[in-house]
């Protein structure tokens, strides 16, 4: 398709056209990227944007059925909703842990929802520039929301902290002990904390937990950014659909209160900023992977080692082979 009609049926928000540009930014193609950049170039002009909520909980905490609740209630406030999953940690083809097609049925049915499921690529580097442009095109599209899901691993964390401007922590009620498991980087990233399951017989302990975490918030250093109160924790219950308006309000006046102290856009500039840095690194270490990189850093490993090259020589004589038009590229 013409990059010129997609742009404009994007820019209509329609959701075929959406999921089509989602996959042409998925492509590894070197013409697929060159229409890729073409689109998000000319979709930029656009000037749209959404509020992007990061959100992560270990595997059965709840997130998709608290994104499910949580999005038919923004949905029934009149704005649109976009989810958007990054899971490094799938290999499976096709895969991901929005892959479950029965996962958010209610959702995914609505015309005011558009859910996509993590791409399949196993490097977290390759998965990140990925579900930044989509983010990108979801905000083209008009979405007032963007979700963007990840599960409780590794790095992922920081990768979809850095492209969003709240982030969510679900956390399932426990006894005192296990809270030591959440990593204390991870508390720190979370401008709130949301205790599910809070219905039931799991309502007391997640009342407790909830109290825990938020004793454990106030020992962290405020941030100068955030209004007397942040980081804070509440309990909520997905499935009975209670606590969800109550969020919704602190991310509000959070969001509010960013955006009048300048904190918001500055930080935006800042992401910007570190994904252009890092959009660097990977494009030198792919350079650094080819077949032909590698056999020259054996050849001038094996010079340094052996026959006394100076390394930093050997360095130079490597990196200015990396450039382009020097047969590397
Ligand atoms: P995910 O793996 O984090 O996406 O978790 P799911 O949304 O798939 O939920 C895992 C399990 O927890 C399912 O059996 C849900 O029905 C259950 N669950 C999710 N939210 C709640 C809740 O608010 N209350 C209760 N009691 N169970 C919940």
């Amino acid at each position: 398709m013409e990059i010129d009609s997609l742009s404009d049926r994007i820019l209509n928000g329609d959701r075929r056209a959406l999921a089509r540009a989602i996959t042409l930014v998925e492509s590894g193609r070197a013409d697929h990227r060159a229409q890729a950049s073409e689109l998000l170039a000319r979709l930029a002009g656009a000037g749209r944007q959404a509020l992007r909520i990061g959100l992560s909980g270990t595997p059965g905490v709840g997130k998709s059925t608290f994104i499910e609740s949580f999005g038919m209630m923004l949905i029934s406030q009149g704005l649109r909703v976009a989810v958007l999953a990054v899971d490094p940690s799938s290999t499976r083809s096709g895969g991901s842990i929005l892959g479950d097609k029965t996962r958010m049925e209610r959702l995914s049915r609505e015309p005011a929802a558009f859910i996509r499921p993590s791409p399949s690529q196993s490097h977290l580097g390759g998965v990140a520039r990925r579900t930044r442009e989509a983010i990108a095109l979801c905000e083209a599209a008009g979405f007032d929301v963007v979700l963007i899901e990840t599960v409780g691993v590794g790095q992922s964390e920081t990768v979809v902290s850095e492209m969003s401007d709240l982030f969510l922590l679900l956390l399932a009620p426990a006894g005192g002990d296990e809270l030591q498991g959440v990593k204390r980087g991870i508390m720190e990233m979370a401008d709130i904390i949301l205790v599910n399951k809070a219905d039931g017989d799991l309502k007391a302990t997640a009342t407790r937990t909830c109290a825990d975490y938020a004793g454990a918030l106030r020992l962290l250093r405020k941030r100068p950014q955030d209004p007397e109160g942040f980081p804070k924790a509440m309990t909520v219950s997905a499935v009975e659909e209670h606590g969800l308006e109550q969020s919704w309000d602190e991310m509000r006046s959070l969001t509010n209160w960013r955006k009048e102290s300048g904190y918001w856009s500055t930080n935006r500039a800042e992401q910007a900023q570190f994904w252009f840095e890092q959009e660097v690194r990977n494009a030198l270490l792919s350079r650094l992977a080819t077949p032909q990189a590698r056999a020259e850093m054996e050849r001038l490993g094996n010079a340094v080692r052996e026959e006394g090259l100076s390394p930093s020589v050997a360095a130079e004589t490597l990196l200015s082979n990396l450039m382009p038009g020097q047969g590397y590229s």
